[in-house]
């Protein structure tokens, strides 16, 4: 039985209210009075129930799909304005105890190199993602509690916090690691964790099942009420996200608006952010056989409606996708992107030779940061290295309201500008500098507030004189 309230995995993912969503949203795609009500209530930006946007997602009318992208822009544009938050993904171990059938570290696999990185190696990483420019990470490891126990992940992430070399520092780090307990997710916590980020992959039971035939993922009930002990640990900034590809894109993407709607009813807040990858090759893996993969129209529309449903959810993007298909989420929704990535163990400080490839999966972008930050600027974004929030104790609901009172918007766009300034002056080849600079320039005229227009150049003023990490 469907109860958004319950903290029972099949209660609030129930399968018959998820086809009963579908079968509403076939009956009703082509009712352009109520897909047209539903785009007119996106004007609310109080978002729309996993029921609505199941019939946007399923409507093919050429004209509601515009107005659907027209809103995603303005209301993208409302709410983030220009910015791109950017951050780098640091694989700690490939160890992993279970047996995903679409991921190359599942443990059957006995020629990829595993790796741990030593904590020595772990400053030579993190030294390097410093050089070029990042401050906010996602830790990524394979779950093995033998080889890389929770001990390991709360040192590492002391260990990275702890370096500061030159004008660089890791300012927040988001852990992407297996479902665990209460105390994990409390010990992380205390860690000083950003967002704990977990994906589900596939909502639908069964499949999950079949996708994962070993290991302790395979316990469906375990992986999908994750979020809820991260929550009762104290953990109050969560990521969710599918892996599109897995399985059916209609039922996953049903089911992630009502996890998320089952994480505010539960909690009174739902997912700081949203990701949606894609399936890709990786070593032993061909993403050509998993049968459900989404062309690219349907990933922007998949974003678009993600964005006008959950209007305060980040949405992120990696480097699975090519610069094309970025470009187009960009302007549709997406507000964190990865930059200059890899997705080996290891590989920043040192380019793991080809024989030795430990990566997850193959990157459709392998641009540099650099490189991205001069396509961001000359594409009229602002990238972002701020992580202000959660250092300013802005977490959670706190966070939320802020959000959703639109207040939000008089830290994000300073703190862009200031943390682009910090970029600029210490890691940026001239052209890029220079855009840069110029786009400041501009930016900071336009902040409308003019307290914090003072206070915010005043800052930029300092940041000449070599004083770093001011913040809203
Ligand atoms: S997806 Fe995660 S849990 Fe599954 S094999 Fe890969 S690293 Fe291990
Ligand atoms: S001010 Fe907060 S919400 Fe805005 S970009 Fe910075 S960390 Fe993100």
């Amino acid at each position: 039985m469907y109860n958004p309230h319950s903290l029972t995995a099949t209660e609030f993912i129930d399968d018959q209210e998820i086809q009963d969503t579908l079968a509403y949203a076939q009956a009703n795609k082509d009712n352009l009075e109520l897909v047209n009500q539903i785009i007119d209530k996106t004007e609310e930006l109080k978002g729309l129930s996993h029921r609505e946007a199941a019939v946007l997602l399923l409507c093919e009318d050429r004209a509601a799909q515009k107005r659907i992208f027209a809103q995603a822009a303005k209301i993208k544009q409302q709410f983030y304005g220009n910015r791109i938050v950017m951050f780098a993904p640091l694989y700690l171990s490939n160890y992993c105890v279970n047996g995903c059938t679409y991921c190359p570290f599942h443990f059957k696999n006995k020629h990829i190199p595993r790796k741990k990185l030593t904590q020595e190696e772990i400053r030579r990483e993190v030294i390097a993602l410093q050089d070029m420019g990042h401050k906010r990470l996602a830790l990524e490891t394979g779950e093995d509690p033998v080889n890389c126990p929770i001990e390991y992940v709360l040192e590492s992430i002391q260990t990275i916090y702890s370096i500061q070399h030159k004008n660089g520092a890791i300012r927040r780090v988001n852990v992407n690691i297996a479902a665990t307990t209460v105390e994990n997710y409390r010990k992380l916590k205390e860690a000083g964790i950003g967002t704990y980020i977990l994906f589900q992959e596939t909502y639908h039971k069964e499949q999950y099942e079949r996708l994962h035939p070993t290991g302790p993922k395979h316990d469906y009930a375990y992986h999908t009420e994750a979020m809820d002990r991260a929550m009762q640990g104290g953990i109050d900034d969560v990521g969710i996200g599918v892996l599109f590809g897995l399985n059916l894109y209609q039922y996953d993407f049903v089911g992630l608006l009502m996890h998320a709607e089952h994480l505010e009813a539960v909690h009174g807040v739902g997912p700081h952010t949203i990701s949606v990858p894609r399936i890709r090759n990786a070593d032993d893996i061909d993403a050509s056989s998993f049968t459900n993969g989404i062309s690219d129209e349907l990933f922007q529309k998949i974003v678009a409606i993600l964005r006008i449903t959950v209007p305060y959810t980040g949405i992120i993007v990696s480097t699975r996708e090519s610069q094309k298909s970025r470009e187009m989420v960009l302007k549709y929704g997406v507000s964190q992107i990865s930059g200059g990535s890899r997705t080996s163990v290891g590989g920043y400080a040192e380019e793991e030779p080809e024989e030795e490839d430990s990566s997850q999966f193959e990157l459709s972008d392998q641009r540099s940061l650099e490189e991205i930050v001069n396509w961001l600027l000359k594409s009229g974004y602002i990238p972002s290295f701020c992580t202000a929030c959660y250092r300013e104790g802005r977490t959670g609901d706190r966070f939320m309201s802020l959000v959703k009172s639109g207040q939000i918007a008089n830290c994000c766009h300073p703190n862009a500008l200031m943390t682009l300034k910090e970029y600029a002056e210490d890691y940026a080849g001239p052209e890029t500098k220079r855009l840069a600079l110029e786009l400041i320039a501009k930016e900071v005229e336009s902040i409308p507030n003019e307290k914090v227009k003072a206070i915010a150049k005043e800052n930029l003023h300092s940041l000449d004189d070599g004083r770093r990490d001011f913040r809203f």
